[in-house]
Parts: structure tokens; sequence; C-alpha cells
């Protein structure tokens, strides 16, 4: 028999401002981040939402209780388990999406469900090169990878942002070159990156790979990088983080169809 399922955690939202024009940092803070595992930087999480004008009580009970709250899925950025806290990014892509609306409208003392975190996507570092790809929304991974790597680290990171105001700081080895594009409508589709890593210089020796952003885009890069430069599995983080046109739960609807097909 499964054990029963964990009901999320409440937390608090104690920060919130644009990290860059188009990302909004949210530091989340909660007595249950204490038992969370330091290091998690990179892991995913899910995120619970509550609706607008619901009382923190009803959330609470309604994540005790059921019926599950909509939910979507983000990076741990920073956590701070000795300060009860983390930081999470999250793209604002304007009000369309549950998410993205809570982030632009959250506020210190506005809160939220969190379930997670997951494991790390880059649990080891052995390559003779490194290639990092990520749109807006795969930022955090691709941040947390490059801070965890050997520092004699060498490679490539492809970032696509939709200003050029949106690039961040980054805590990369010296060997990895950093590579900023610009693609001002996310809602329009982009080969940049694409473009970028057809043009890669694919080295001899072990290639490691950090890949995200938008399934379709993906789809294009993990045909290139797993069939025709023949990259192995374990070798190999790639994955859709958000599908052009669809609502997170579509997009995972698509994932297990063809995962299974
Ligand atoms: C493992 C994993 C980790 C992730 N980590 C992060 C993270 O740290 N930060 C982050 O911002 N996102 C992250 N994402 C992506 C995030 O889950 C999706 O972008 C999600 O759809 C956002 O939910 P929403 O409620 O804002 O929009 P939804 O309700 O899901 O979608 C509404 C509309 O917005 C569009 N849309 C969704 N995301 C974007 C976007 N980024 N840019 C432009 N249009 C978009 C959709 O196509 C749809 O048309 C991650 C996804 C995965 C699978």
């Amino acid at each position: 028999m499964n054990p029963p399922k964990k009901s999320p955690y409440l937390l608090q939202v104690v920060d919130v401002w644009h990290l860059t024009p188009n990302m909004i940092r949210v530091t989340l803070a909660g007595d249950a981040i204490a038992t969370m595992q330091s290091g998690c930087e990179g892991a995913n999480c899910k995120v619970f939402l509550p609706e607008a004008g619901q009382s923190q009580a009803a959330f609470g009970a309604q994540l005790m209780n059921g019926p599950r709250p909509t939910v979507r899925t983000y990076t741990v950025r920073h956590m701070r388990v000795e300060d009860r806290e983390m930081d999470i990014d999250f793209v604002d892509h304007g009000d369309a999406g549950p998410a993205s609306a809570w982030a632009r409208a959250a506020k210190i003392g506005s809160f939220c469900g969190f379930a997670g975190p997951g494991p790390v996507k880059v649990p080891e570092f052995y390559a003779d090169r490194y290639l990092v790809v990520a749109d807006m929304s795969a930022l955090p991974v691709a941040a947390a990878t490059l801070e965890a790597m050997p520092r004699d680290a060498q490679g490539d990171a492809f970032f696509e942002v939709t200003h050029i105001d949106d690039a961040q700081d980054m805590n990369a080895p010296d060997g990895v070159r950093l590579h900023w594009l610009v693609h001002p409508d996310p809602h329009a589709p982009s080969t940049q990156l694409i473009d970028a890593v057809h043009a890669w210089n694919w080295p001899t020796g072990t290639v490691q790979t950090c890949i995200a952003g938008e399934s379709g885009v993906i789809k294009a890069l993990r045909s290139y990088v797993t069939g025709e430069k023949g990259l192995a599995k374990q070798d190999c983080y790639i994955s859709g983080y958000w599908k052009m046109g669809l609502i997170e739960d579509e997009h995972q609807q698509m994932k297990r169809a063809e995962a299974a097909a």
C-alpha cells in the first residue's frame, strides 16, 4: 500500500521584487523549510496557488483536505534552511497564467502551498565540455547548475531572454562562456537557441548538458543532441518546461502521451 500523501506546506511571502524586467523573485518562508535539504538549488518543486481573495485559513484547510488548488512546477533558486527561507524566480509572462499572475500580485504576507523539492537535475559533473541552454523559464535551473559546476569546468551556455536587461549575473566557471540572445516576444516561436546549438563546435570527449525551455525548441534540441550527436541519456538533462499555447496541465498530459507512444 502507498503511504498517505503529505499535504503541501503553507509558506508566506516575505519578500518579492523584479529581479530583472521579466523575472519576479519571490522569497518564501515557513517553519517547514527547516526540515528540507540544503543544496537543493535547481531542483523542481510544486507551487499551489490560492484563489484571488481567498483567506489564508481557507487556503490552509484546502491544502490539507482538498480539493487540490491550481498547481504549477517551479525551481528552487536558493534554499536557506537555517533562515527557513527559499527563493523562487517566476517568469513574468502576464496575467494569463495563474502562477505568473500570482507572482505579479504577490506582496509581503501573501501565501502559497509548496511541495518538494525533488532531486537536483545535474547531480554529478564529469564532462570534458558542458552545454547549457535555457530560456527565461529555465534560467533558475541553469544558474544553479553553473554554480554547482567544478570551477575548472569548460563549455558554453546559451540563454534566450525577453530583454537584454533580463541577463543575470551568473556564478559560472571562467571556462564556461555565456551567450545572451534576445527574443522580445516569448509568445512567438524562436529558433535562436536551436541555431546556436547547431552552430556549436561539438567537442570530442564527454559532453554533459543542462537544457530546458519551451517544448517545441526542446523537441528539436533533443532530436539533435541525443539523435544526431548520440549523447547518452545519463549525460543529458533535457526537458520541456512549458509549451506555447498550452497551460501546464495540458503540457504535462502531452508529455505523458508522447512518453507512452
Ligand atoms: C521542472 C520544471 C521547472 C520549472 N521551473 C520554472 C521556474 O523556476 N521559473 C519559471 O518561471 N518557470 C518554470 N517552469 C515553467 C512553468 O512551470 C510554466 O511556465 C508554467 O506554465 C507557468 O504557469 P502559469 O500558471 O504562469 O501559466 P499556464 O497557466 O501554465 O499557461 C498560461 C499561458 O501562458 C503560456 N506560458 C507558460 N509559461 C510561459 C513562459 N515562461 N513564457 C511565456 N508564456 C508562457 C502558456 O503557453 C499558456 O498559453 C518550470 C517547469 C518545469 C517542468
